[in-house]
């Protein structure tokens, strides 16, 4: 296990991700390329890598062969629509093995190397259960590498932490039995899809190990350092993760088209910087940022900028005063989470 991590990032990025044909839709290509043109225009310490397609056993550590193989089929007769939201391209299969790759090979490069990383990938992974595609996304790439690191490297604690305006339901249905992983969310409530309620802890020896911060629209900065400090940071200290993955979504933020949060800029940094400190505090390998929602091309470019400037130097700009009922609906979850953790919470 690396106890100190290397100063650059890769970033994991590959031209077939733009061929993820959505037609006209907010989940399309425009969205990698103005991220990549904006990373490649910074002084950031990058390192540019191609990622390789994952294996279909990788895959199917988290979904169902008779999901996968309906994918592909369904990208080979030239494409079709899973649902209402949810399109395939001729391309769409091949995409979603490679961003799955992507996430196989960062978690190997952080345990081998200590490397963290972004993934610059699509389509998005988070709303995709065991056994169906929904959400935009067709293969859960978060869910897969933690499955990666758990069965083929043998770790046994792994920190998901989502920031995502929607509730990554596909990953905490992969884990919700599941202790080895601690599945941590803060999310928009009455928004798609639905689910990711307080009461929603886990199940029998995984009960208290997924917590589900549901936020009142307009909530904001505030919410984001409640999240972090009350609820991620003394957690993942009792915890004692050995890999920090993150469900990097930028639909959280203030202007976003699909969300109806108000993070600033400022918030993406600031927690990014606050789950890297977590990470070599503990000697974590990560974090690996892998990207989901975001639909406003220009702003998620420079919140990305925000995140992973924030893994070289403290940002700054952060302020974060919390509300009420930012305050009200954070005691909610702690009150659920607290009989599971005695002594941890306040
Ligand atoms: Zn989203």
């Amino acid at each position: 296990m690396p106890t100190v991590g290397r100063s650059s990032t890769a970033v994991y990025y590959h031209p077939l991700f733009l061929e993820h044909d959505t037609g006209l839709h907010p989940e399309s290509p425009e969205r990698l390329v103005v991220i990549a043109e904006a990373l490649r225009a910074s002084d950031l310490s990058l390192e540019w890598r191609l990622p390789e397609p994952a294996d279909l056993s990788a895959i199917e550590r988290i979904h169902s062969p008779g999901y996968v193989d309906r994918v592909r089929q369904i990208a080979a007769s030239g494409g079709g629509a899973l649902d209402l939201d949810t399109a395939i391209s001729p391309r769409s299969f091949d995409a979603a093995v490679l961003a799955a790759g992507a996430g196989v090979q960062a978690v190997d490069a952080a345990l081998d190397e200590g490397q963290q990383a972004f993934l610059l990938v699509r389509p998005p992974g988070h709303h995709a259960t065991p056994a169906r595609g929904m959400g935009f996304c067709l293969f859960n790439s978060i869910a897969i590498a933690a499955a990666h690191a758990l069965e083929v490297r043998g770790l046994e604690r792994v920190l998901v932490v989502d920031w995502d305006v929607h509730h990554g339901n596909g990953t905490q249905d992969a884990f919700y039995g599941d202790k080895r992983v601690l599945f941590l969310s803060m999310h928009q409530q009455y928004h798609f899809p639905g689910t990711g309620w307080p009461e929603e802890v886990g199940s029998g020896e995984a009960s208290g190990y997924t917590a589900n911060y549901t936020l009142p629209g307009g909530a904001g900065d505030g919410a984001a350092r409640l999240f972090i400090e009350e609820l991620v940071v003394p957690l993942a200290r009792a915890y004692r993760p050995q890999l920090v993955l993150v469900s990097a979504g930028y639909d959280s933020e203030s202007g976003d088209r699909l969300g109806g949060l108000s993070l600033s800029r400022a918030a993406f940094g600031w927690m990014s910087r606050r789950l890297h400190l977590l990470a070599r505090e503990g000697t974590a390998a990560g974090p690996i940022f892998f990207l989901e929602g975001g639909y406003m091309p220009s702003m998620m470019a420079r919140s990305v900028l925000a995140t992973l400037g924030a893994l070289e130097r403290e940002p700054e700009g952060f302020m974060g005063m919390p509300d009420d009922p930012e305050r009200a609906f954070l005691e909610e979850i702690l009150s659920a989470l607290r009989p599971y953790w005695p002594g941890t919470l306040k």
